[in-house]
């Protein structure tokens, strides 16, 4: 441990005059924050990044000059960040600086200023900073690990008034824990139950505390009522009951998943929901399978298509034929089942045999499958592999991509 570890101490720093010598990427990632503290900021620079330079233009509170330091740039500054490439420059700024009592960090020599930046993070109204006697990747290792752990409700750090109510729809993303968001992970640990798909990723289910009431969606009793108005039902039930109820689901909630439907039984009981975006396989399983949907040059559309009805059948709102017609990627969702009949009406509007085919079953899962075939042999390939749901059906140039 060093012996001379910096005395922690906030700086209000509103309205009050800091100055930045350089105009590089250590500026540039400094700057926003001193800004969105209200800070008076005035960056000199031989030259800037076009980051800083948009800061610069874009923000109120901060000016650039583009010139080189001279003795006397400090006057009336409370703060001073020395942080441009040449260390004598840095070493002039860091004098004026001690000269004048003002406190200095030395980006380039963090030992040779007057105070150091820690690594920090603002999380629901904290402000959390680490210090390490100097050492950069311990204290931002700390810092990850803390934010990390708030996210995750291993420290609980609520405001007394935040309490967390209702109902979260929270998209879980595409099997893979870790491609949950934050904000996703972050109400998941403030459940008090959590009505989950089967689709939903299960490994975070297993992070759950006892106390938490886990409610598998598939297996809610219903009766007379359809399915999905049971799962309402019980959604809003626990809701009432005062428990905060985090529905999560695999994907993204409004992507084929019937949220809306819940939103709207929630809003009708007078339940708030706060909706959580997901990840949605759609995009991410054939990416972490290697194909993007789009691709310079290649497409400039993309189409996710429900296959849970056959074309023709009077319940369809797909116009197969216009997807027969378009150049771009078909992204099949629910198409295993009857892939033979979407296959058919593809070429028969037009697309041709040879277009590439992807079809990953399980995708960013430990039991992920892919195989590769086209339009014209894909039902066969996926019967012969004996591919089952879930899988994603992706058609078209990009397929053809990283196989
Ligand atoms: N809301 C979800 C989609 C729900 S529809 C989302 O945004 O991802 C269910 C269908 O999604 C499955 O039948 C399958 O076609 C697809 N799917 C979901 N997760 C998948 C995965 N990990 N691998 C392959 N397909 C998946």
């Amino acid at each position: 441990m060093s012996s001379e570890n910096a005395y922690l101490v906030g700086l209000l720093l509103s309205g009050r005059k800091v100055v930045v010598v350089g105009g590089g990427t250590v500026a540039q990632r400094r700057l926003p924050l001193l800004i969105a503290h209200g800070a008076d900021v005035h960056v000199i620079a031989r030259a800037a990044t076009p980051a800083v330079e948009a800061l610069s233009r874009d923000k109120p509170g901060i000016t650039l000059q583009l010139r080189d330091f001279r003795e006397g740039d400090l006057e009336g500054a409370w703060y001073v960040i020395a942080a441009t490439d040449d260390s004598a420059v840095n070493a002039a700024v860091a004098d004026e600086a001690e000269r004048r009592h003002t406190f200095c960090v030395r980006a380039d020599v963090a030992r040779d200023g007057s105070a150091v930046t820690p690594a920090t993070f603002e999380y629901d109204g904290l402000s959390i900073g680490v210090t390490a006697g100097g050492e950069h990747r311990r204290s931002a290792a700390i810092r990850s690990a803390i934010h990390e752990a708030l996210q995750r409700g291993i420290v609980a750090a609520d405001a007394p008034d935040a309490v967390t109510s209702g109902v979260a729809l929270v998209g879980g993303g595409p099997g893979d824990p870790e491609l949950i968001t934050v904000r996703g992970r972050r109400l998941l640990a403030h459940a008090d139950v959590v009505v989950a798909d089967r689709l939903a990723p299960q490994d975070l289910l297993a992070e759950l505390g006892p106390h938490v009431e886990v409610i598998d969606a598939a297996k809610i009793p219903y009766g007379r009522a359809m399915a999905q108005d049971a799962i309402n039902q019980v959604i809003v039930e626990r809701a009432r009951a005062g428990k905060f109820v985090v529905r999560l689901k695999g994907g993204d909630p409004f992507v084929f998943a019937r949220g809306y439907e819940e939103l709207l039984a929630c809003t009708e009981a007078g339940i708030p929901v706060t909706v959580v975006p997901g990840v949605t396989s759609a995009i991410a399983v054939p990416a972490l399978a290697g194909v993007p949907v789009t691709h310079r040059g290649m497409t400039h559309e993309f189409v996710v298509v429900s296959g849970h009805v056959a074309p023709g059948h009077p319940e369809s709102l797909v116009n197969w034929n216009a997807l027969a017609a378009m150049n771009g990627t078909i992204v099949l969702l629910m198409a295993v089942e009857r892939i033979e009949l979407f296959a058919k009406v593809l070429l028969e509007g037009g697309r041709p045999a040879d277009t590439p085919v992807l079809v990953v079953q399980h995708g960013t899962t430990v039991a992920q499958r892919t195989l590769r075939a086209t339009l014209g042999d894909a039902p066969e390939r996926i019967r012969e592999d004996g591919i089952r749901p879930p899988a994603i059906i992706v058609i078209g140039a990009v397929a053809g991509f990283g196989g």
